[in-house]
């Protein structure tokens, strides 16, 4: 055995990001490590267990491993911790900033709505927007069904086979609420489960479930307190990261305890008639739990507009509010309202004018949407004549048959790496093959761009082992990763040089950020495309890294296209995770940073007779949508179900117009003026 006292340096401790680096290079040895930490001890290979010691900036801790390779378990964890764990600033070269860190708000928060009180003169309570639309019915308060777990132990073994059964068929049920959101093109929220699957297989909690099994507590109760114990410990250490692991980890934790008691569907007592849901705040699972025949809407007291929630409600096309406070606790039951996901506001016992007028409102919405899909094969051509692609962003053959039945020209983007995903080895050359000529066949010689994997990222995939990276983001990610394991590049581009003949494929990296990226990845599709004796297919880059953009005009002698992937652009352009719950209503693409890159893509595109997309969620954005067309830009790539809409958009715009608009755009201060303009 082998012991060591190291002291933290990492300004917030060992807070989730340094533990999450800590823990996986424990997992890396086969020795037993614990953490020790004043009266508390850890296993180093547990994430929850590390995090619930609390080890604050300059604390000492003891590590402690027994087993074969304990020497290099213990060099490497010194090592790391000496390092930082993935962290640069730590306490002896700390910048004195701590006093600054509640400086005023950024300008950019004007565009955040902000929760305003109940209205207590009028029968309105005013909350955010959380996804729009309008929602006309009854209310239902949807309240966490108390689970009353009580002591039945009948023999170890029968616990233990319950508590795996249980914890199997919460990993399965994550898995398709995973697929459901990655089917929505909703990658971010895809993400949120991932995480509820690793906090599963997390050996820390299942020893302690396990150690309370043996004492003969049956495996509901032990799964019970050990959740509930982690979940406030974790709470209680009053680091907002934490807190949101905590929600997770009750999240889940709820997941298998309602398997095990047999009270597995969180809407059991549910009416059976359609129903506006009101609740305290509803986690990312229930909502895409929620059955779309019998929901309307929702409006919760808590949460926010950028918070996961409300990102699913809108993914899923359900009309909610978002922070609309206490006061729909005390809402009788039954009450009828009218919920209005555009506004904020909810509207309780509506009269008869107010219901017709709300109902009239959903009825244009719902013309509007009808009309563009009569219209959805018809090209999208301004009022003045000019002409843009509407394309769809897909993740799969499936979608490709939907988005030609809504009218899309093209597809403007195949997010390949959605069929690397959920597999434990990569799809081969053929099965790869198989879907590319799929797609091509079902597109009936429109153009497929096809996206060559992007993992890395908020997408690492189990069977490419990859270093833990302090920020996966600036990591290796996408054509970084294909150009330092080229085999399985070239597997991919085999496959879509063989599909090509079946129908219009083209070729995308994602990624890129210099010249010499495209030009070795040019160099693959040379290769290959001689050993296959056939050539021409088009090749182009996305442009999400501002490198990329800057450098439009070296890469514009090159490429055939460029298509612009505006929630990677915004996110580096403003150094702003795209996952980060805080940031999302700051990191806006119509921030002019953003639009002066796009502008000077297509400058420097236009300029060399070469083409430009927009693949990113901002091209389906209606306020985005005239600047964008006002900047040049010839297609816009959107998730299918919005193909129809985006097109009659176009059709209403004047081009002379949106140019003029674009210009001023461009020279906004931010992201508010910009959404102000239109
Ligand atoms: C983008 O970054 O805008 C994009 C379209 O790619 P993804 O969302 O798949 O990263
Ligand atoms: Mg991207």
């Amino acid at each position: 055995m082998k012991q060591l006292e190291i002291t933290i340096q990492n300004l917030t401790g060992l807070h989730a990001r340094p533990a999450k680096v800590f823990v996986n290079i424990a997992k890396g040895y086969q020795s037993d490590i614990r953490v020790f930490h004043g009266e508390k001890k850890a296993n180093a290979k547990s994430l929850i267990s590390l995090l619930t010691l609390g080890v604050e900036a300059g604390s000492q801790i003891t590590i402690e491993v027994s087993g074969e390779d304990e020497e290099e378990a213990l060099a490497a964890l010194e090592m790391a911790v000496l390092s930082g764990l993935g962290e640069e600033e730590l306490l002896d070269n700390a910048p004195k900033q701590t006093q600054d860190k509640q400086k005023a708000p950024s300008p950019v928060e004007e565009v955040i709505p902000q929760p305003q009180l109940a209205d207590t003169a009028t029968n309105k309570i005013k909350g955010v927007p959380g996804a729009p639309g309008i929602a006309i019915g009854p209310i239902y308060h949807l309240k966490r069904t108390e689970i009353s777990v009580v002591e039945t132990f009948e023999s170890e073994s029968k616990e233990k086979n319950q508590l795996q059964e249980a914890i199997e068929k919460a990993k399965g049920q994550l898995k398709q609420l995973r697929k459901k959101m990655m089917e929505q093109n909703a990658k971010s929220e895809a993400a949120i489960f991932d995480v509820h699957l690793e906090l599963l297989d997390d050996v820390d909690l299942l020893d302690e479930v396990l150690g309370k099994i043996n004492q003969k507590q049956s495996a509901a109760l032990a799964w019970q307190s050990t959740i509930e114990d982690r979940a406030k410990l974790v709470a209680s250490l009053n680091d907002p990261l934490l807190a949101a692991r905590a929600a997770d980890l009750h999240d889940v934790g709820y997941r298998v305890l309602r398997i095990l008691v047999g009270a597995d569907s969180l809407t059991h007592e549910f009416p059976d008639h359609p129903v506006i849901i009101l609740a305290d705040d509803l986690s990312p699972s229930d909502t895409v739990s929620l059955d779309r025949d019998k929901v309307l809407g929702f409006c919760t007291a808590r949460g926010g507009p950028t918070a996961h929630t409300a990102i699913i409600a809108r993914a899923l096309g359900l009309p909610a509010i978002v922070s609309a406070g206490e006061r729909i606790s005390g809402i009788s039951e039954q009450t009828t309202v009218i919920l209005n996901g555009n506004t904020g506001v909810l509207t309780l016992n509506p009269d008869q004018s107010e219901i017709s007028t709300a109902a009239k409102q959903q009825q244009d919405e719902k013309e509007l949407r009808q009309q563009a899909r009569v219209s959805a094969g018809e090209p999208a051509i301004t009022n003045d004549g000019h002409r843009v692609e509407i394309a769809a962003n897909i993740g799969g053959a499936k979608d490709a048959a939907q988005a030609m039945e809504l009218g899309a020209e093209a597809v403007g983007l195949l997010r390949t790496e959605f069929l690397f995903l959920d597999r434990v080895n990569p799809p081969s050359e053929d099965e790869q093959f198989a879907v590319y000529r799929e797609i091509a066949q079902t597109m009936q010689n429109q153009p497929v761009i096809i996206r060559t994997l992007d993992v890395g990222g908020d997408k690492p995939l189990p069977y490419i082992q990859m270093v833990e990276e302090a920020n996966p983001f600036l990591g290796e990610r996408g054509i970084r990763l294909c150009l330092n394991r080229p085999e399985l590049l070239r597997e991919q581009i085999t496959a879509v040089l063989r599909a090509n003949e079946y129908g219009t494929l083209r070729i995308m990296f994602p990624m890129v950020s210099d010249v010499s990226e495209w030009k070795q990845a040019q160099k693959i599709v040379a290769q290959i495309e001689a050993a296959l004796g056939v050539s021409g297919i088009e090749m182009g880059i996305m442009v999400e890294v501002p490198s990329a953009a800057l450098m439009a005009d070296a890469f514009a002698e090159h490429v055939d296209f460029f298509s612009i992937g505006t929630n990677d652009l915004t996110q580096y352009t403003l150094a702003m995770d795209r996952m980060h719950p805080q940031l999302a209503g700051k990191s806006d693409g119509l921030h002019p940073a953003v639009l002066r890159l796009i502008d000077m893509t297509i400058k420097a595109a236009h300029h060399a007779g070469k083409w430009v997309g927009v693949c990113g969620e901002l091209g389906a954005d209606p306020q985005a949508i005239p600047i964008l067309v006002g900047l040049g830009v010839d297609e816009l790539s959107v998730t299918v179900p919005a193909i129809p809409t985006v097109k009659a958009q176009v059709r209403s715009l004047n081009y002379e117009e949106t140019k003029a608009l674009a210009q001023s755009a461009l020279k906004c201060a931010t992201a508010y003026e910009v959404r102000q303009l239109t």
